[in-house]
């Protein structure tokens, strides 16, 4: 049994601590700090068939995901949160919630996974979604069909370009249309922005990403800032669909979140010295990175991100998609793959990655910084870009 601290919501300790202690709950019967890994599929019913234990199934609710999910609901400072078996799996769910024929907002340039799922399979299944600039909060409110637009759908730093979407003007444009707001703050973290305190609804992330933070789970999460009707639909679409992360995934998340502070910190020192260094670079055309002061949310990231800017960056290439794809081949410090948020720092090629129709620059590298060495990411892609010449 883990001693649950009675109201964790309204815990006064530090964000930093409640990370780095998992809220402080401890093994009533061993009185261990790390709690144990709950494997059982079933639990026993009282011999009046009733679940007074609150547990029946694992489908429906696993203990190993109260504590995980705790923290993340005091860390997003929410009303309650659940751990779904991928970030996609935590998206989707945000949509397939909703009705057929409710009219959804997304921006145009998002994670790319999530932008092809909604503007197909979720269309053809019968919602009516809309893909729209949400730098322009004028073009926000014209997408506004009131009565109809049930969910404004953002992403903030968003892929690849890092531009910051203004939460509470988005969130009062979707508010006064009758709508929901999401955030995917896969990128922000609780760390950097906790997008209910600016009138978000939900909090969506990608937890194979910085919360876990070592690139050895898939799993997503969902934070919600009230307990109403919709996270009662988000609750039965997770038992219904079954997208639930095994119990040890759970665990490698607690563990994981305990060092998500000073991670995501030392990530985003990296990224600030890396974007500084390179957007002086001469094979180098343009650093997007949101806390340099010639970046296009820079002002909106400066009110909004707090203790950082993040730990992801893109550099533009002066020799366009042959040139980004050449630099990617010659690093050896960095490593060439997919994802972000891990303690080894990543480079992609994205718009080759996402295709036919992506919105990414062909001469773009999109960068995830790790905790690494600053001097020897550096060198790494000077040595990479000089194979250019
Ligand atoms: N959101 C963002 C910003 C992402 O980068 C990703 C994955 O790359 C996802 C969502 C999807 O998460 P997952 O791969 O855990 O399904």
């Amino acid at each position: 049994m883990i001693a649950r601290m009675s109201d964790q919501k309204n815990s006064t300790q530090h964000p930093a601590t409640i990370a780095a202690q998992g809220l402080g709950w401890i093994d009533e019967e061993t009185k261990a700090v790390s709690p144990p890994v709950h494997l059982s599929s079933t639990y026993i019913r009282d011999p009046d068939n009733q679940y007074r234990s609150g547990r029946e199934y694992i489908r429906a609710d696993n203990p190993s995901f109260d504590q995980p999910e705790a923290v993340l609901t005091a860390l997003e400072k929410g009303a309650d949160a659940m751990l779904f078996s991928s970030g996609m799996a935590a998206a989707t769910a945000c949509f397939l919630a909703l009705q057929p024929g409710d009219h959804v907002v997304v921006p145009e340039v998002m994670y790319w996974g999530l932008r092809s799922w909604a503007l197909g399979f979720a269309r053809e299944w019968g919602l009516d979604v809309e893909a729209i600039d949400m730098d322009d909060l004028a073009a926000v409110k014209r997408a506004m069909k009131p009565g109809k637009t049930k969910l404004v759908w953002v992403e903030t730093p968003g892929n690849p370009m890092w531009n910051i979407t203004d939460l509470a003007s988005v969130a009062e444009i979707a508010h006064d249309a009758g709508a929901r707001l999401a955030a995917d703050s896969t990128v922000s973290t609780p760390v950097l922005t906790r997008p209910i305190e600016y009138g978000a609804d939900i909090v969506m992330h990608s937890a194979t990403k910085y919360l876990n933070g070592h690139s050895d789970i898939v799993m997503g999460a969902l934070i919600t800032g009230a307990e109403d009707d919709y996270w009662g639909r988000l609750k039965t679409t997770r038992i219904k669909l079954g997208s639930v992360p095994g119990s040890f995934e759970a665990w490698l998340l607690l563990r994981g979140m305990r060092t998500l502070f000073p991670r995501v910190k030392a990530a985003c020192a990296n990224a600030l010295a890396l974007a500084e260094h390179f957007g002086r670079h001469p094979r180098v055309a343009d650093v997007l990175y949101p806390g340099l002061k010639n970046h296009p949310s820079h002002g909106i990231a400066a009110r909004q991100m707090s203790g950082g800017f993040g730990g992801m960056l893109s550099i533009r290439l002066k020799g366009g998609a042959s040139a980004a794809t050449a630099t990617a081949a010659r690093v050896k410090i960095w490593k060439r793959a997919t994802s972000l948020g891990g303690t080894e720092s990543l480079i992609e090629h994205r718009s080759s990655v996402e295709g036919v129709g992506s919105p990414c620059p062909p001469d773009l590298l999109r960068l995830s910084a790790g905790i690494e060495d600053a001097s020897d990411l550096i060198a790494d892609l000077e040595q990479a870009l000089d194979g250019n010449a």
